[in-house]
């Protein structure tokens, strides 16, 4: 990595291995640019700061709002920023660098951030024993966590070169690093890897109408990916 490299800092610094945290904090080029990016609003009646496909989602939902948000300075730069935003702080670079992003099966994302949530919620979800009990309120609920097409869509068509399935992340990262010309050894770490409960395939673990709920919710990505509920999509 360059000197001029931007890394975000991470969240849950205490959950990254030794020295990877430390590594990101020593990198604080990132702050130059706070405040910078597409402008947000910050809801009066709400009481919220909304950003980016969040804003333009609430005053889709609450268009009466409009009249008591006011406009406030962008994010700079963070982790998980939309495409929109990157180009809007980095428009030479947009235009002229090989853009990729890492995709996962939505069938297995949100079972992941379940168990994610039910290890750090405290007691919030009660899941029965090696189920995942959630419903269509909790998906569209997460759907800001969980939802990726926001990210590298821009009026929603995707705009990046390539995509990475985290189903095939060594290899396929591996071929973009070859790409780039960056070395790499293939060694990955298992950053939040012990949450879930359950290792079965979302096909024998999913209700039908939690299929139909993750269908819905991501019917954008399942669709432009071809994401099947299929064990065989995992692990290929
Ligand atoms: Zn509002």
């Amino acid at each position: 990595m360059g000197e001029d490299d931007i890394l975000t800092p991470p969240g849950n610094e205490h959950l990254w291995p030794e020295g990877v945290a430390a590594h990101y904090k020593d990198r604080k080029n990132w702050e130059k640019y706070a405040g910078q990016g597409r402008p947000g609003i910050f809801c009066k009646v709400c009481g919220v700061r909304f950003f980016n496909s969040g804003a333009d989602k609430h005053l889709r939902q609450a268009p009466e709002h409009m009249d008591r948000c006011e406009e406030i300075p962008g994010k700079g730069v963070h982790g998980h920023m939309e495409a929109r935003e990157i180009k809007a702080i980095f428009p030479r670079e947009w235009d002229e660098y090989f853009k990729f992003c890492v995709i996962r099966n939505p069938f297995e994302k949100v079972i992941s951030l379940y168990w994610f949530t039910v290890a750090w919620n405290n007691g919030e979800l009660k899941p029965k024993e090696h189920v995942p009990a959630f419903d269509a309120t909790w998906v569209w609920g997460k759907s800001g966590v969980a939802r990726s097409w926001e990210l590298y869509t821009i009026d929603g068509v995707p705009v990046l070169n390539f995509f990475v399935r985290q189903e095939r992340l060594a290899g396929e990262l591996g071929a973009v690093c070859r790409k780039l010309g960056i070395p790499f050894d293939g060694w990955l770490p298992r950053a939040h890897g012990n949450y879930r409960r359950d290792r079965r395939p979302p096909k024998e673990v999913l209700t039908p109408e939690q299929v139909q709920i993750i269908k819905d919710n991501f019917r954008e990505e399942i669709e432009f990916h071809g994401y099947k509920l299929d064990p065989n999509d995992r692990f290929s």
